[in-house]
């Protein structure tokens, strides 16, 4: 088994070696000659072995090394030692990257690994077919020159990737894709291009179901209400049984004509594309508007209002979008907090924006409910929230109309402490 060389070891050869010189030099009295000769012999064994690593690190292809003598034995076997791990790693490495080359073959998804320079290093081959790049020939140029969508170079340039981009096909004007950027490793990034034309179509499509069955049901509604109410002052109305189902039924008709145009509010706000902000909204007169129906709505609850208005914070929106935002909240605060307790309103400036913000002194939600209040039909309590009139639909509206102004509901709450419902409108649409 071969061993790196020690001092000791190289010291003892030399040693050897240079002996016999001495001992003939002692005798024929030249020692100066013979040494002489020794270090020639030395050298020239060492020039030699020089040569023949040379040849073999140069011009040889083999594997195994020359055959090598003394302490050259040592040298020439810890490189083959070192070429051998060099060769593994390399194989490891190149199995590392046609398995990641498979996987991502296999992806539904078109992917394209770029550099931060943009230069394109490597995609699958579905990028190929829904973005039309090919490979490799596309290797090396800058992929805002393969996507010239105007709003994929500046999304590119932006270097804000939380959100995903969705564009038309470069390639096929049917179809709808959804690009996300994502880190890779160090200077690079990747790019997952999936196509989304399905989903969308569908979406659309459940909206305007919604929509559709809405509006279908207002007319029936509208003449059964009619009816009742004309039925109300009939003369031969007047046995137990017929002012009771009158009730009932006049009860439901109402519930089912909330339910309608919630549903009817909530497609109008969802399926607008681009909403017009430009619209000065007076938020403070439609505050003390709320605060005035809110007291009616309380009626015998006798909740005690506190309403912190800054007066003069005006915001740029869409005026009916932020009325059911606003109006929302303020009301399932009424509905939800039992009777004489605190009802707070804050509408101010802060640094980054205007912010509003109801708490109540209620009786809280479950965490667990908490991430879900926003779901459409998604209640906590079914039969309290049927008895306030409920159906589910309120902050699923108050999601929507906020997400057009670049906002989002927060909401914190703890049982038996009370909630509070708040979000901020960005400084960018405050009036100045
Ligand atoms: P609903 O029409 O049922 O009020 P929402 O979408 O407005 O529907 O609210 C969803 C659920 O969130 C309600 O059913 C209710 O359980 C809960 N919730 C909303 N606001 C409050 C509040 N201020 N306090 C306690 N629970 C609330």
């Amino acid at each position: 088994m071969l061993q790196p060389l020690s001092w000791m070891v190289l010291s003892t050869r030399v040693l050897f070696f240079y002996i016999p010189f001495i001992v003939v030099g002692f005798f024929l009295e030249e020692i100066t000659a013979c040494l002489l000769v020794a270090t020639v012999i030395h050298l020239s064994w060492h020039y030699n072995n020089q040569k023949k690593l040379a040849d073999w690190l140069w011009h040889d292809r083999s594997l195994i090394p020359p055959e090598g003598k003394g302490s050259w034995e040592g040298v020439f076997n810890g490189i083959y030692k070192l070429q051998k791990r060099h060769r593994l790693r390399r194989k490891e490495l190149a199995s590392v990257i046609r398995r990641f080359r498979e996987g991502a073959e296999a992806l539904p998804d078109a992917a394209v690994v770029f550099k931060t320079d943009g230069s394109i290093i490597w995609c699958n081959r579905l990028a190929e077919g829904i973005l039309g790049f090919r490979w490799p020939e596309d290797a090396g140029q800058h992929i805002g020159n393969l996507i010239r969508t105007p709003a994929f170079v500046d999304y590119l340039k932006g270097r804000d990737f939380d959100e995903p981009l969705e564009l038309v096909s470069p390639v096929n004007s049917d179809k709808l894709l959804e690009f996300r950027i994502m880190p890779y490793t160090s200077g690079q990034n990747m790019l997952v291009a999936r196509d989304v034309t399905l989903i969308r179509q569908l979406e659309a499509m459940r909206r305007n179901f919604i929509s559709s069955v809405s509006h279908e049901l207002r007319t029936p509604l509208t003449v059964l209400k009619g009816y009742l109410e004309m039925m109300e002052d009939a003369p031969d109305a007047s046995s137990a049984m017929w002012v009771k189902a009158h009730h009932v039924m006049a009860e439901q008709t109402a519930r089912m004509d909330s339910l309608v145009e919630q549903l009817l509010t909530l497609s109008r706000i969802e399926a607008a594309p681009e909403v017009d902000l430009s619209q000065k909204v007076d938020i403070p007169s439609m505050l003390s508007l709320v605060e005035k129906e809110a007291i009616a709505l309380s009626g015998d609850k006798s909740h005690q209002f506190n309403f912190t208005i800054d007066t003069d914070l005006k915001v740029f929106g869409d005026a009916e979008q932020l009325r059911s935002a606003i109006s929302n909240l303020v009301y399932n605060a009424v509905y939800y907090t039992p009777a004489n307790r605190e009802i707070t309103v804050i509408w101010r400036k802060d640094p980054d924006g205007a912010y509003f913000c109801v708490i109540d002194k209620g009786n809280g939600i479950a965490p667990e409910h908490i991430s879900r209040l926003t779901e459409r039909f998604y209640r906590v309590d079914k039969a309290r929230s049927r008895e306030t009139g409920g159906s589910g639909l309120g902050l699923s509206i108050v999601k929507h109309a906020l997400s057009h102004h670049d906002s989002v509901l927060q909401i914190m709450s703890e049982v038996g402490k009370g909630s509070q419902f708040s979000f901020k409108i960005p400084t960018k649409f405050i009036c100045q």
